[in-house]
């Protein structure tokens, strides 16, 4: 009786919703999608590996399913080649040279030696600080200015001083734009200090993923960093140890930096002298393509993309006795977006007028690469891709009531977001964290340097409210960490609407009688020209 009672207002509920509002998800093909992603057979889906050639397989299999016509170079496959370089601790050194004294520092412990920089095996070299060691020549700012850094390794705080604008902040502190500038002054190398304000994760952690080889594209067109001999990251917890016989202290440093004011500049007492030892391999990777056709006679030859990363950071150092990264949130959850937007375009299919690419990217965690490499060379002319929705760890832990929206001001994209999202009652906000550099850190930043206007979002939250509280503990506990896995609460509702909300992003692109164009006002529109 109850049960009956209750299933005729269920029967209710749902065609009035369904009349008002069509639904095409509903949170559990999304989910069933990670499950196999973020499996442990996976293992990690490490870029290059066997557990991202599985899951690479799975999409590719799923896409068929939805109809999908291939769009990469070998079938769905656009084939990329990495050379990975794996740092050998055991052959490598940091000492602190001052006054004569030698003071060595415990790699992992203080600091580690980056290999995103390919180290020359010894370097012995003078400190100086540079502040932020940013040069923005549109604001008129110059951490260099007067400084002489020729022979010497720059010392950087990370993050940006406030007066610069986050789009502008980011895109300079990016390593292409950094070593750009550093390379013309004469540095040698880049020292890194931690701004403790901005940490996602605690140096623990990070020290930890210092055990996982980094990867660069292996075409020379890519190499970014020439003439760079160090990379060394420090933790704040012994920062002082660079400062000490220096006229400043590591802790007035932070205080300045944690509220982006101005940093002084100035020599170090110490000079760093490293040996290093990296061992390197080349292997193989790809990114997969698929095409759903548009119709229109004329702008089915332009296509919308839809991007989102399959690879993950692998195996790694075990937490709490598990070593596979799994990467459900990060990012399972774009990809198992994209496999359940093709099938939600076969089962509601959907007049579009321009075609939509699919596009399963490897190669991100090691720096944007395989998005990098389908920019530079897509398997569609260039100047057909009218914009890029890219989806990263979008995070429906929380109910959708907040959109964030990076990119918000920056196109007309953002002004279809904001409509589309507030005709569902949700929200939208721009990049709350500036210091957090996020709209650099994926995909979408390699379509905006080859001029596509892009965006990407999340669920975020109000500040101050309990859902920031719980983004901020989700970051801590499980950020790049084997916790993030199929066994953490997610709200299948949240991400049924987020999804919802990329479908009708993507058609309402695909049918507009005007390419999405960038705004007089954004630093991005520079690259569209
Ligand atoms: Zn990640």
């Amino acid at each position: 009786m109850k049960t009956k009672s209750a299933s005729l207002l269920l029967v209710l509920a749902v065609s009035v919703s369904a009349s008002a509002q069509t639904t095409h998800f509903d949170g559990q093909t999304w989910w069933d999608h990670i499950k196999v992603l973020a499996d442990d057979k996976m293992e990690g889906r490490d870029s290059g590996s066997r557990g991202e050639r599985a899951a690479q397989a799975y999409a590719v299999e799923q896409l068929k399913k939805a109809g999908l016509e291939p769009a990469g170079i070998n079938g769905f496959y656009q084939p990329v080649r990495f050379v990975s370089r794996q740092i050998v601790e055991k052959d490598c050194s940091l000492t602190l040279v001052r006054d004569g004294q030698r003071e060595p520092l415990v790699l992992g412990d203080d600091a580690f030696i980056g290999t995103r920089i390919m180290p020359a095996p010894e370097v012995k070299a003078p400190m100086v600080f540079v502040g932020y060691g940013l040069k923005v020549p549109e604001k008129n700012y110059d951490d260099f200015a007067g400084l002489d850094v020729k022979g010497k390794l720059v010392v950087i705080f990370s993050g940006s001083p406030a007066d610069i604008p986050g789009p502008l902040a980011s895109h300079y502190q990016t390593l292409l734009e950094r070593w750009k500038v550093l390379r013309a002054a004469g540095a040698v190398g880049i020292v890194s200090l931690i701004n403790p304000a901005s940490m996602d994760i605690p140096w623990s952690r990070i020290s930890l993923n210092r055990a996982h080889p980094s990867m660069e594209l292996d075409y020379p067109e890519f190499d970014e960093t020439a003439g760079a001999q160090l990379a060394v990251t420090i933790n704040p917890a012994s920062a002082e140890k660079l400062f000490a016989g220096s006229s400043h202290t590591f802790a007035e440093i932070a205080e300045l930096g944690k509220d982006r004011k101005p940093l002084p500049h100035f020599p170090l007492a110490a000079s760093l002298e490293a040996r290093t030892k990296v061992e390197t391999e080349k292997l193989e990777s790809a990114n997969v393509v698929a095409r759903l056709p548009g119709s229109d006679p004329t702008l089915r030859d332009e296509y919308v993309v839809l991007s989102a990363h399959i690879d993950h950071v692998g195996i790694g150092a075990p937490i709490n006795g598990d070593s596979i990264y799994n990467g459900a949130m990060d990012n399972g959850s774009g990809s198992a977006l994209v496999l359940d937007m093709a099938a939600s375009f076969k089962k509601n299919p959907e007049k579009l007028r321009r075609s939509i690419l699919l596009l399963l990217v490897t190669g991100e965690e090691k720096g944007l690469l395989g998005s990098k490499y389908f920019a530079a060379h897509p398997t569609v002319p260039p100047k057909s891709i009218v914009a890029d929705v890219n989806v990263d760890m979008f995070l429906p832990i929380v109910p959708l009531k907040v959109l964030r929206v990076l990119g918000l001001d920056d196109s007309d994209l953002g002004d279809r977001v904001r409509d589309i999202a507030q005709a569902r009652g949700v929200k939208v906000q721009p990049d709350p964290e500036p210091l957090r550099n996020l709209f650099i850190r994926s995909d979408q930043y390699n379509f905006i340097r080859h001029g596509v206007p892009a965006v990407i979002m999340s669920v975020g939250s109000e500040p101050g409210s309990p859902e920031q509280k719980i983004f901020k503990d989700w970051l801590t506990q499980r950020y790049h960490a084997p916790s993030d896995d199929v066994n953490q609460p997610v709200d299948l509702k949240s991400a049924a609407k987020y999804e919802e909300i990329v479908r009708s992003l993507l058609i309402n692109i695909a049918n507009d009688d005007h390419r999405p164009q960038w705004k007089q006002d954004s630093f991005f529109r520079r690259y569209a020209n």
